[in-house]
């Protein structure tokens, strides 16, 4: 702000919160055409003043990108959002109207941010609710209302903040992506017509990551353009971006929340660190990687869902490497290094650099394996892989292609077993066997072999694995209700109900022969379970094919698990017969 214009009074101090609460209530009742309501405004804004500045009303009007005003530690709140916004603040506007003594609002939109300001830097009980009794005191009930909604985040007025910034300049978004600075972006892109230079990362700045885009496996080579393709592991954890500069760190989620306090600002604390630091070589003064945090459990060798990294970054750093829990930063990329932007260097490049920076260390910190790939066979045989290995999916890069913040493009793809579709039929079927898990599901048994009867023979067959689609509470109870009854298995003496054939180098084996063994697992032994005390399942999947592995000569791709069927025994199994006539039905698909 120049001397100039702070001798002038501000827009945002001389216009009254009303004035932006008939915004919000306009683009609320709009249907359609609500941009050319929101550009009105822009301009309104824009023409009164060109020096006045526009943040004060635009951080309003996209409150779950203002960065300044994080959160408000106001549980109270949070938890009434778990009912839902809009009805939350609707009641609280029925209650409120009823009994509110402000019926003309007066107050300024320059004293609707002075107040959430305070709220949001000083979380003291007692000083909320100072802050509170001012809006309670000086707000009409409708405007409480929209106070509400702005310190939940949640407008609900069918515009995203990104459709505002879109609206308010044509590089505003991109450079919100890149710098996740609000101000710098009201204030520096005033001029709707003067386009500005695409934004560069820089160190300590948070700024949106790259994403990856759904695809099918028949769309992977076109989007891939011919070249040859990575596949990584897709990582079930919190994106997580670390910026470093010599002793100092900083780490950001994907919507810029610092978790610094929880993994170190420095190589002598944190969660994470101070086991880290001393893993970078010497040269690298300075550098941003990009990866996924999961939460790991040191005893199980499991990945807990993501909701545990709080208490395992907690557990980290008050123990140390003697922690159950703890973080594990998994990077896939790096974005930054010894002073330079490195974004528009392709990815193979930069995994270059990544695997030069630091020494990787086992279950703490390492960088993503990836595997090649050139055919849509190719994509089908990892994806089961990932599949088999209890994974979420995976995700296919270009290795040609630069690092675009924020953009979902063609250059990342994402790839699960759930986004295709399924045969019609769900298929009953018995488990017979079962494998120990490997990763999260470590140590259990988590991937079975599943049979049908055949009436011809009387035994049951082959017919595939499933180790996907159900959660650690299905999975644990599918282990309860089969407890006990597990045998390991006899190549020398197989059970006679069975016909599996192990000894054809072809089959595939109740355990895990085609997965990566760790030393752990391969002490372990494939188990098998009888008939009358396994469980029927019941699981769908992409399609039937052709194979040698299984004893029907048919698989299921890309099984996943439906549910239990404890109301069914094995005389319910789908028989050898009613599978042909499925396959018949969808031709293989
Ligand atoms: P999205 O993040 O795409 O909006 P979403 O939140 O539902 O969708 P998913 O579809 O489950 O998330 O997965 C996308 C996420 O995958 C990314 O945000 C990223 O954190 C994560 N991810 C996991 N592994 C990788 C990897 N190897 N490379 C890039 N991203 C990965």
């Amino acid at each position: 702000m120049t001397d100039d214009n702070s001798a002038k009074p501000q827009l945002d101090s001389l216009i009254t919160f009303s004035h932006i609460v008939n915004l919000f209530q306009t683009l609320e009742k709009k249907k359609g055409k609500k941009q050319d309501v929101l550009i009105g405004f822009h301009q309104f804004w824009k023409k009164r003043d060109k020096h006045s500045q526009t943040y004060p009303y635009i951080r309003l009007l996209c409150p779950s990108s203002d960065r300044e005003r994080n959160t408000y530690g106001l549980k109270e709140l949070t938890l009434a959002k778990s009912s839902s916004v809009g009805s939350f603040s609707n009641s609280l506007y029925d209650i409120l109207s009823n009994r509110c003594v402000v019926q003309h609002g007066t107050i300024t939109i320059s004293d609707v941010n002075k107040k959430l300001d305070e709220l949001c830097l000083n979380q003291e009980r007692e000083s909320q609710e100072e802050v509170l009794r001012y809006f309670y005191m000086n707000c009409t009930a409708e405007e409480q209302k929209w106070i509400v909604r702005i310190i939940l985040k949640d407008l609900k007025i069918g515009i995203s903040a990104d459709t505002v910034l879109t609206h308010y300049h044509p590089d505003a978004l991109e450079q919100f992506n890149v710098t996740n600075d609000l101000k710098k972006v009201a204030v520096e892109l005033m001029d709707y017509d003067v386009r500005v230079p695409a934004p560069q990362i820089s160190l300590f700045n948070a700024f949106t990551p790259m994403l990856s885009q759904k695809t099918s496996i028949d769309d992977v080579l076109k989007a891939m353009k011919g070249n040859t393709f990575w596949v990584e592991t897709k990582l079930d954890g919190e994106r997580i971006q670390m910026h470093k500069d010599g002793s100092n760190y900083q780490w950001f989620s994907r919507k810029s929340h610092s978790y610094t306090y929880l993994y170190g600002s420095h190589e002598s604390e944190g969660a994470l660190c101070n086991l880290i630091h001393k893993s970078f070589r010497n040269e690298v003064k300075n550098c941003i990687l990009d990866g996924e945090m999961l939460a790991l459990n040191t005893e199980t060798g499991r990945f807990l869902p993501f909701g545990n990294l709080k208490t395992a970054a907690l557990d980290a750093k008050a123990n140390g490497l003697n922690a159950k829990l703890r973080p594990f930063f998994r990077v896939f990329d790096c974005l930054f290094l010894n002073g330079k932007c490195i974004m528009e260097s392709p990815l193979e490049k930069r995994y270059g650099f990544m695997l030069k920076i630091f020494e990787p260390q086992k279950n703490i910190f390492d960088v993503v394996p990836h595997a090649e790939g050139n055919t849509v066979e190719d994509v089908i045989r990892l994806l089961d892989e990932s599949m088999l290995k209890l994974e979420e999916g995976i995700i296919i890069k270009n290795p040609l292609s630069l690092y675009k913040p924020s953009s979902r493009g063609e250059d990342w793809l994402k790839l699960k077993a759930d986004y295709m579709d399924s045969i019609g039929d769900n298929l009953d079927l018995l488990i017979v066997g079962g494998s120990w898990g490997e990763g999260r599901r470590g140590g259990k048994l988590s991937n079975f072999l599943l049979a049908v009867f055949d009436e011809d023979r009387k035994k049951f067959i082959s017919v595939g694995k499933c180790g996907s689609g159900y959660n650690y509470q299905e999975l644990d109870e599918i282990l309860r209700v089969t407890e006990g009854k597990w045998k390991p298995y006899n190549a020398k003496n197989p059970p006679s109900w069975l016909i599996h054939d192990y000894d054809n180098k072809n089959r595939e084996k109740p355990g895990i022969p085609i997965l990566k063994l760790t030393e752990k697992l391969f002490s372990l032994k494939d188990m098998v379970i009888s008939p009358e005390h396994s469980k029927i399942v019941e699981v769908l999947c992409a399609e039937i094919v052709v194979t040698d592995m299984y004893e029907c000569n048919f698989t299921l791709r890309f099984p996943r698990f439906v549910k239990l069927r404890e109301d069914k025994g094995p005389d319910d199994c789908l028989t050898f017969l009613q599978l042909k006539e499925i396959i018949r039905h969808t031709r293989g698909k």
